[in-house]
């Protein structure tokens, strides 16, 4: 047995800083191939049960949750890539049962991105009442029935006449939106990323890039069952027949990056800023739905995988939210957006502390961060800019209130304080000169023991909204954006208030909904028209030049 390890960097008092000792990941036989190699490029050591001491880790990754023992026992500096309690959000019943109880308790109107959904067998009499009502139309809808627990399409079923319904255990029936946006007569979905570095207080950053997964044969309603068409899970259409064919627009594969797509709609004028927003709006709806049930648990972390679908309108509806998001790599667009992806999520839930312990300082000339310095810089790529409302990080304890600026249409990462490189950050986000270690050290000690005994309060599970001391970062704002990621959540000044020690839902709606009647008079402003965009799309999808491309980036 090893000696029992502080975390990395802390000397003894008064001490100059030391070379501090390398980080320690911990893994088992689920913990990704990407996040092992990613933490050994960054200049990690992976942990050994054997030659080091049971508690000498700073990271434990894997993909099932861990059980709450472990939350209870960790050290300190111990990290977990999984927060307790997030099944609310990942199973398809669950989930849709939150967003059901959210529009009833604060109006249908923002829950619009859902669509209509029972939870069957509890809720068959419920569905069988809609369905009957949708048969009394012109033209009934689709359905789509997913087993409650399933996840890569399995068990998945779409049908039109209820004597094609069949189901065994716990599933979703949901509306089929059976209008996706075609890419050259392709279904696609997005997955989108969303990391939760805390759910009390709630803190979540959205990833600005993304897939695109799209189904290998082309959509037609009159085949049902073709997988190949309606799925647009990679697992399915990765063996399908058309996989490797040069496909109408799409081409090889099944896979873009998202910032691929938008540009690809920017170039039909479409406003992808607008569908940005709305995706980013979605997100933070659906975890407000979920935060104030979620227990209490310090250092640990959630990555999340929203899937989106599109419709022909350009109005984005949640699928589900996935628990550990596949991290393997299948083909060269899943290496180039994981394997940043990764180091970024690595950036976001390390980095600070690495700043504070004086990691960075030390590891700076290592080749391996030589590596990773080198990486693009971030916030430059093509998808439009989440804060339309921007948060200028500041920390609020100074006083200083979040600025925010209203734009009415991206103008690119690149030109925000909110995308701005770390470098070049408030200065009073960053520890840069070694001066400074001793009061951060004093800070840091401070912090990990209260995060300790914060850490003991999950054993409890404790609902977030019940009385408790708030989290020791509580009055610090978080950074408004690390690599890739983007803070959405506080998003202004209000929302970060409202988010600190119990969670106000009610004040957070209350400023949603400001934020988002400024965007529609923006957008109304500007003479932009959804449905102008959307004639112009399908002008091109018939061979026809759009008249117009209403907007310019
Ligand atoms: P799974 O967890 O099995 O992947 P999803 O809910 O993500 O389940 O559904 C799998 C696929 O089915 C999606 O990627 C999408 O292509 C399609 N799909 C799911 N729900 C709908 C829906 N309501 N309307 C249209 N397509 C859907």
């Amino acid at each position: 047995m090893g000696t029992k390890r502080k975390p990395a960097g802390l000397g003894e008092d008064n001490e100059p800083p030391r070379a501090s000792p390398k980080p320690v990941f911990r893994v088992d036989d689920t913990t990704p191939e990407v996040v092992q190699s990613v933490l050994l490029e960054r200049g990690w050591s992976r942990f050994n049960g054997r030659s080091q001491d049971g508690d000498d880790w700073d990271l434990y990754w894997r993909t099932p949750p861990f059980p709450v023992t472990k939350h209870v026992s960790l050290q300190p500096w111990q990290q977990l890539n999984h927060h307790p309690g997030t099944s609310r959000l990942t199973r398809k019943d669950d989930l849709a049962k939150l967003l059901r109880h959210m529009q009833g308790a604060h109006g249908a109107g923002l829950y619009t991105f859902i669509p209509l959904t029972f939870v069957l067998p509890n809720e068959y009499h419920k569905f069988v009442a809609e369905y009957s009502r949708e048969m009394l139309r012109t033209n009934p809808g689709y359905w789509i029935c997913k087993p409650a627990e399933l996840s890569r399409g399995r068990g998945i079923s779409i049908f039109r006449d209820i004597r094609d319904l069949a189901f065994d255990d716990t599933c979703v029936v949901q509306k089929y939106i059976c209008n996706p946006l075609l890419v050259g007569h392709y279904k696609c979905d997005l997955r989108i990323y969303v990391c939760v570095t805390a759910f009390q207080p709630l803190t979540a950053y959205i990833y600005q890039e993304g897939l695109v997964r799209f189904a290998t044969e082309k959509f037609d309603l009159r085949n049902l069952r073709s997988d190949y068409a309606h799925l647009t899970n990679s697992s399915i259409n990765r063996s399908g027949p058309s996989y490797g064919a040069c496909k109408e627009v799409i081409g090889r594969g099944c896979k873009w990056l998202l910032s691929r797509l938008f540009s690809y709609l920017r170039l039909r004028g479409v406003d992808d800023g607008l569908l940005w927003r709305q995706i980013c709006r979605l997100a933070i709806l659906t975890l407000l739905a979920a935060a104030p049930g979620i227990p209490t648990a310090a250092n640990c972390f959630e990555l999340l995988g929203f899937d989106v679908l599109v419709d022909d309108s350009f109005k984005p509806w949640l699928l589900e939210v996935n628990y550990s998001p596949a991290l393997t790599q299948h083909c060269t667009t899943d290496v180039s957006l994981k394997r940043e992806l990764i180091h970024d999520v690595i950036e976001l839930v390390h980095g600070a502390g690495a700043h504070v312990w004086g990691w960075a300082g030390n590891r700076t000339s290592s080749a391996e961060d030589q590596g990773h310095r080198d990486r693009p810089s971030k916030g430059r790529g093509p998808l439009p800019c989440w804060p339309h409302l921007q948060v200028v990080g500041r920390a609020l304890s100074q006083g200083e209130p979040f600025a925010i600026r209203g734009r009415a249409r991206g103008t690119g990462p690149q030109a925000t304080q909110a995308c701005m490189p770390r470098e070049s950050m408030p200065e009073q986000d960053r520890l840069s000169t070694w001066t400074e270690l001793p009061r951060a050290k004093a800070r840091v000690r401070s912090r990990l023991t209260q995060r300790k005994s914060s850490a003991l309060q999950s054993h409890s599970c404790r609902p977030a909204s019940s009385p408790g001391p708030p989290p020791s970062n509580s009055s610090e704002c978080p950074k408004p954006q690390v690599g890739n990621f983007i803070l959405i959540f506080p998003f202004n000044k209000a929302t970060f208030q409202a988010s600190r020690k119990r969670l106000n839902v009610k004040g957070i709606m209350h400023e949603l909904q400001k934020f988002m009647s400024k965007q529609e008079c923006l957008v109304a402003e500007s003479g932009m028209d959804t449905r102008g965009t959307l004639r112009a799309f399908k002008g091109l999808h018939m061979g026809h030049r759009p008249r117009e491309l209403l907007y310019s980036h």
